[in-house]
């Protein structure tokens, strides 16, 4: 049985109703014959609004205290969504970074992963559960909470994918893909069916916010093909590789 991975950005799991909507196609996938592992963002303003109340409180906060802070955005997404997907009669089981054992080097918001542990999925994927990971966090050898960096669910997700052999790593957000411009300041941009990895890092680097810079870096070492499209509709998107 194929392994794919699937990536939730914050707008896809914005509200209830979205987070209901992403689990039915997550179903579906479970329901087209897949092993399912879901990598989901903090809902919407999230982390903008963490970041904001943290800084209220004072402007040299400890950057210990900050990661600590920010992976609970993704940890309420990963559950709320395990939950919707328990509700619809699937099994389905939630987990943070830290559970999972996702290490990464001491570099506070900025962190890289050195390792993924993979045994915990495996034995999750084996019993039939789909595995929902909270994006964004891992944690150090020491134990101590660590966030990848802005945009870093993406890292998580292709991650993952290399750690466990997935087929495929789908990045669901609210764009259909990866167009010649942004569609939202060029409207005659148009979406590009295939791109390449070496491609796609320039417009990254270029300031493309459509993929996190480190995950299309990952994708390319370990040779995992993405697939970036819309949660909010069946159009096809762009597939990296
Ligand atoms: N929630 C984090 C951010 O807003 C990580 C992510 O969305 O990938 O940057
Ligand atoms: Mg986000």
């Amino acid at each position: 049985m194929s392994l794919i991975v699937q990536k939730y950005g914050g707008t896809s799991v914005a509200t209830a109703e979205r987070i209901k909507a992403v689990s039915r196609r997550i179903v579906q996938t479970k329901k087209n014959g897949h092993q399912v592992v879901v990598v989901v963002s903090a809902m919407g303003d999230t982390t903008d609004n963490l970041l904001k109340l943290i800084h209220k409180i004072t402007s040299i906060p400890p950057k210990r205290e900050v990661d600590v802070i920010l992976s609970t955005g993704e940890i309420v997404s990963a559950a709320l969504l395990a939950t919707a997907l328990n509700s619809v009669g699937q099994k389905a089981i939630s987990f943070t970074g830290n559970q999972i054992g996702i290490i990464t080097d001491e570099v506070h918001t900025k962190a890289r992963i050195i390792k993924v542990n993979c045994q915990k999925i495996q034995e999750e994927l084996k019993k039939g559960y789909i595995v929902v990971v909270a994006g964004f966090q891992g944690t150090t050898y020491g134990n101590t909470i660590t966030t990848l960096g802005r945009g870093g669910s993406d890292t998580t997700a292709v991650a993952l994918a290399a750690a466990l052999k997935a087929e495929i790593c789908e990045i669901y957000s609210d764009v259909e893909g990866v167009f010649t411009a942004d569609p939202r300041i060029v409207p005659q941009a148009s979406k590009l069916r295939q791109i390449s990895y070496e491609e796609m890092m320039e417009l990254a680097s270029l300031g493309a916010k459509v993929l996190h810079l480190r995950a299309i870096e990952m994708a390319h070492k370990y040779k995992i093909p993405l697939y970036v499209r819309s949660s909010f509709n069946e159009r096809e998107g762009t597939k990296i590789v």
